[in-house]
């Protein structure tokens, strides 16, 4: 760290200054996590110097006898953690994982079916500015009248499109979902099911939430989000499918796969299988269905009506406040969140009329129902008086005095 600051001020100061935003906001960005000590160090290893192009024990470089471990032990591990047969922990992203999938099972114009973008799906489920639904015919379902993921309308659309692959899986989406009845229809229709568990994958792999992996194909995941370990991606599937998928994530889509990330996943699996852990996503549920409760005594509508999960969405409509400007007041009293459109939302997409909010990240520092509670009411506080300096600046000072009792990284 030292050689960096005496070597390359400009930028060890970018670093710094992230460093202090990370201790001294309230981070509440669902997809986000502050990751271990332990992991941040396989990150920064001599692994990140190595080519391992291939796979544990077939590589197309000399060398790779220590990182074939790494990568191995990485396997296992999510094998182990999730129930899987086969894994690829190769993926450099969520997004990449999705793309090899496609690769594996599709060709171009081939129709597929996503849960929506604008009803909480994720962009690599066939929106259309993305690879996905450009070069595929999509069909997206999404909610029904009571913002529960619509399985009848989604059947529906299967019988009739007979879709090569169904995707399950969400950004923004708090329930539960039913796999069993993807899976179901899936079959019914002859169509690869795939889930995309990125967003769940730690309140999985602690037994908080439904595992995919007994009823789908193929299973991706990033590897930083709930599950709490380095930035990148993950692939589980049947044996069956082992062959395609690798061969679609290299030599298909990627070159030289990243060792120190991978090294840093093995780390974040075997952190994932200890009691710790299944604690830490029980408090992060509990954290998430008190500031709903609390934020809904507050006048404020949640979307699908509760949370079974890390995220909700809110719906700032009664406050007569977009998501924009109210991403922009809690930023101002050091509350970071993202705006996100709610179903049906009358406005554009980079203004919303919603915010979404996850406690992975408040969860990991030690916040647990008190301060839950206590950064709803402050969060409630802003969206009733966005513009009151007074009002933001008391905020301020009770955000600052939270992350000081509970520092990330000490
Ligand atoms: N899938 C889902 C469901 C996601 O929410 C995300 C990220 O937000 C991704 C995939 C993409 O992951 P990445 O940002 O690593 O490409």
């Amino acid at each position: 760290q030292n050689t960096i600051a005496k070597t390359d001020a400009e930028l060890w100061a970018a670093i710094q200054n992230e460093n202090h935003r990370q201790e001294e906001h309230i981070e509440l960005i669902a997809s986000e996590n502050y990751v271990s000590c332990a992991v941040l160090e396989a990150q920064g290893s001599q692994l990140t110097n190595k080519y391992a192009e291939g796979y544990p024990g077939k590589r197309y470089y000399g060398g790779c006898e220590f990182v074939d471990v790494a990568e191995q032990l990485a396997i296992e591990r999510a094998k182990k953690l999730f129930g899987a047969d086969c894994a690829n922990v190769q993926p450099n992203s969520g997004s990449q994982a999705n793309q090899a999938v496609f690769m594996a099972f599709l060709k171009p114009g081939d129709t597929f079916l996503g849960m929506n973008l604008a009803m909480g799906g994720h962009l690599t489920h066939g929106a259309s500015v993305n690879m996905s639904g450009k070069w595929f015919n999509v069909v997206p379902y999404g909610l029904d009248a009571n913002e529960a993921i619509d399985y009848d309308a989604m059947e529906r659309l299967a019988f009739e499109h007979k879709p090569k692959l169904i995707i399950a899986g969400a950004s923004a989406y708090s329930l539960r979902i039913d796999f069993a009845r993807f899976a179901k229809v899936a079959k019914a229709v002859g169509a690869i099911f795939m889930v995309d568990m990125a967003h769940y994958a730690g309140l999985i792999a602690a037994g908080c939430y439904p595992n995919p992996v007994p009823h789908a194909d193929v299973v991706t995941s990033t590897t930083h989000k709930t599950l709490r370990g380095p930035r990148g991606g993950l692939i589980l599937m049947k044996a069956e499918f082992e062959k395609a998928i690798n061969s679609a994530i290299f030599p298909g889509l990627q070159g030289g796969p990243l060792m120190h990330v991978i090294a840093a996943k093995a780390v974040a699996f075997k952190e994932a299988m200890s009691s710790d852990f299944r604690h830490y996503q029980e408090q992060v549920i509990n954290n998430a269905q008190v500031m709903a409760k609390v934020l809904k005594s507050r006048g404020l509508r949640i979307i699908s009506g509760r949370t079974e999960s890390h995220v909700f969405l809110v719906d700032l409509q009664s406050k007569h406040i977009t998501g924009k400007e109210a991403e922009a007041a809690l930023g101002n009293a050091h509350i970071t969140v993202n705006k996100n459109a709610i179903p049906n939302d009358p406005q554009k997409p980079f203004v919303t009329s919603g915010i979404r909010i996850g406690t992975p990240a408040i969860t990991t520092r030690g916040f647990n129902e008190i301060e839950a509670e206590q950064v709803a009411n402050l969060i409630a506080d802003v969206l009733d008086a966005p513009n009151d300096t007074a009002v933001l600046q008391r905020v301020r000072v009770e955000a600052a005095e939270l992350c000081k009792k509970f520092p990330v990284y000490g």
